[in-house]
């Protein structure tokens, strides 16, 4: 497989260069109704050590909601399971920035993936401390995983979130009410909104990615997390990582993943590979288009797709 991989990834790639279709930028976030939607990349790193890229790999884009995945390694690291009386892990059939569940469920999100959930998890990773520090984690955690001292934050999408994220301060502040989240809400946001501004590449996002592929390995040796944690998160990403279209991924893709508004996705194949894709045009329910249809096209070609047996 390893060998045709080259040719796959290059086919890939060439196809969606050529797509007619290619969703819409996120327009709510204005720095990123900016990136230019022709764009398309891809990076597959696999397990025994190769990175095979194709188009636009090496170009920097805005990481969104795909931190949620790396922060909530960081908070299950401080709090362990006690994590979850705070946030649910079931799928949330609804929008990722949705309020409406949260009344129902008293201030409880539904998972660590939709915003109020990852909001919780950033109250977590907060800890007492000053947004500086916790954003100063996130980062160094994603240098040590991807072993890329370059990746850094994009202060002008930090700051267009800052002054347009009205609908993260009703969740936030809606959650405070329920004493669900602790610290100052402009703190909490603050970190959030830099977390989501990470700036990273296919290649620097498949590279971290690999602890997932790896049973929760880092590569150069040592455990980011244990077997059970790692299965655990790629079990959520497959279930919750793309909001609610999650079913519809799993039923297309049928590997985990998470997806970001800047229209990054990462996948997970585990003992296999770490993915990911690159297209910043939306579909309907905030997803990456082509960056779908690229993981589709590589999971069946592959034969990765869908629990398919080694
Ligand atoms: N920063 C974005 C928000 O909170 C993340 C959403 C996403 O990537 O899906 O709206």
């Amino acid at each position: 497989m390893t060998a045709d991989l080259e040719a796959i990834v290059t086919d890939v790639a060439a196809m969606m260069r050529g797509a007619q279709e290619r969703g819409s930028v996120a327009s709510y976030i204005p720095e990123l109704a900016k990136v230019d939607a022709s764009q398309f990349g891809l990076a597959v790193a696999t397990a025994d050590g190769r990175v095979v890229t194709g188009g636009d790999a090496d170009t920097g884009f805005s990481i969104q909601s795909i931190s949620k995945v790396f922060a909530l390694t960081l908070a299950l690291g401080k709090v362990g399971d006690q994590l979850w009386d705070r946030v649910g892990r079931e799928p949330s059939g609804t929008a990722f920035n949705s309020i409406v569940q949260l009344e129902h469920e008293h201030g409880i999100p539904r998972n660590p993936f939709i915003n109020a959930g990852a909001i919780v998890v950033t109250d977590i990773n907060l800890g007492g401390h000053q947004p500086r520090v916790a954003i100063g984690e996130i980062l160094r955690f994603l240098h040590y995983l991807a072993g890329d001292d370059d990746i850094a934050i994009n202060e002008a999408v930090a700051a267009s979130e800052t002054a347009s994220g009205f609908r993260n301060m009703a969740l936030a502040n809606y959650m405070r009410a329920f004493d669900n989240v602790r610290h100052d809400v402009d703190l909490v946001l603050g970190a959030y909104f830099h977390q989501c501004a990470i700036e990273m590449s296919c290649r620097q996002l498949a590279l971290a990615g690999r602890y997932l592929m790896l049973d929760g390995r880092h590569p150069g040796g040592g455990r980011v997390v244990s077997p059970r944690r790692a299965r655990r998160i790629n079990a959520l990403m497959l279930t919750c990582g793309h909001y609610d279209a999650s079913g519809d991924f799993a039923f297309r893709v049928g590997i985990p993943g998470k997806s970001g508004v800047g229209g990054g996705i990462m996948a997970v194949v585990p003992g296999r590979a770490s993915i990911a894709v690159w297209s910043p045009g939306l579909n309907a329910s905030g997803n990456s288009h082509l960056g779908t249809l690229a993981l589709e096209e590589l999971a069946r070609r592959t034969g990765w797709a869908g629990f398919s047996p080694p």
